[in-house]
């Protein structure tokens, strides 16, 4: 064999390698501990030797919770790319409940990965399970495998380079994601952070530089978006964003789709303001009208991200 041939083979074999592991995979981990951080979160702390192959990408790094069916046990999925279809070829009964959270923190000395739920009840699977959770308990994890060469995928968080005007709002479920992506901005950046979170006592300690202003809105039984909404039109101003003319803004059915609607990451261009919102779809859809049709702010420099629907689980 001549040596092009030889380094020919090397190189189909690693693209056949390539294409065989999976950016995403299922990981499988026990709780190690369990912190109550406020009314409204827990911060569950998983481990296992398997947490080694788990990238950490950091920002709002999304994964997929597999929970135990009600007699605590697991329908194998295997370990490759292909969980997700085998899990919906399965019978109804044998399929565990799936949600999305998001990488609060990784540590691989000694492995533990943080996960923050919002306990929001005890009739949902994930909230549930989380009430309940105690040391030993099993999940499945689908998150990103540090042993793909390319991007692993699941993060949004994506401004161009030079955006030094910053503005990260969220409900409770975007708490997780923006302290995550606050904690990790350098010191030159300019950004205005809003949290709308159940109660006053919800506001958790968070670690940013001195450019990040942190305000947490607790709603204290009003409704989702009513501090929020308002709170991001001030911040509009203070932050100088403002852009053209408005443009046709199409609607999305929140009940019957997924509003999420993030701009390809890009190298340069923008006025240096960059946004990040999710929550509530109901309420990202009023915060999508108001940056795009109100205060007419190009789309290429917000992501909408709906995270959970009112009134609808995300079983479907
Ligand atoms: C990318 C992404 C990242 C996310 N990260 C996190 C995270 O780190 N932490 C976190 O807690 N959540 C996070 N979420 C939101 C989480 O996936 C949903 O809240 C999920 O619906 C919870 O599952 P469940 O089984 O408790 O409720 P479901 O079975 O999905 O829903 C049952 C009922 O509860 C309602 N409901 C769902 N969530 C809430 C809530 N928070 N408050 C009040 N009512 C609710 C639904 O409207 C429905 O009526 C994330 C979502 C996405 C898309």
């Amino acid at each position: 064999m001549s040596s092009e041939q030889t380094l020919e083979r090397a190189a189909e074999g690693a693209a056949q390698e390539a294409a065989e592991i999976p950016a995403y995979r299922p990981f499988h981990l026990q709780v190690l501990r369990t912190s109550r951080l406020s009314p409204s979160f827990v911060r569950v702390t998983f481990t296992g030797d398997d947490l080694a192959g788990f990238a950490d990408n950091g920002f709002d790094q999304r994964i997929k919770v597999i929970l135990p069916l009600a007699d605590g046990t697991f329908t194998p999925l295997g370990d490759g790319a292909d969980w997700y279809l085998r899990w919906r070829a399965l019978p109804e009964a044998l399929r565990n409940p799936i949600r999305t959270y998001t990488v609060r923190a990784l540590r691989q000395a000694p492995r533990e990965l943080d996960v923050d739920f919002v306990l929001h009840g005890d009739i949902s699977p994930a909230s549930r399970w989380a009430t309940y959770a105690a040391p030993g308990d099993r999940v499945v994890v689908v998150g990103p495998n540090a042993a793909c060469h390319g991007p692993t995928g699941g993060q949004e968080w994506a401004p161009p380079p030079g955006a030094a005007r910053l503005l990260l709002a969220g409900d409770e479920t975007a708490v997780p994601a923006i302290a995550a992506i606050a904690e990790s901005l350098s010191g030159d950046v300019r950004a205005r952070v809003l949290l709308e979170v159940p109660q006053a006592a919800d506001a958790l300690p968070l670690s940013v530089p001195p450019g990040v202003e942190v305000a947490w809105l607790p709603r204290e039984g009003a409704r989702h978006g009513e501090l929020l909404v308002p709170a991001v039109r001030e911040a509009l101003s203070g932050l100088q964003a403002s852009g053209g003319a408005a443009g046709p803004l199409e609607d999305v059915d929140v009940d019957a789709e997924i509003l999420w609607e993030v701009p390809e990451p890009v190298s340069h261009g923008g006025d240096g303001f960059y946004a990040w919102l999710a929550g509530e779809a109901g309420v990202v859809k009023a915060l999508r009208r108001l940056l795009v049709q109100e205060a007419g702010i190009d789309r290429s420099s917000v992501a909408f991200m709906g995270y959970w629907r009112q009134g609808r689980s995300e079983a479907g």
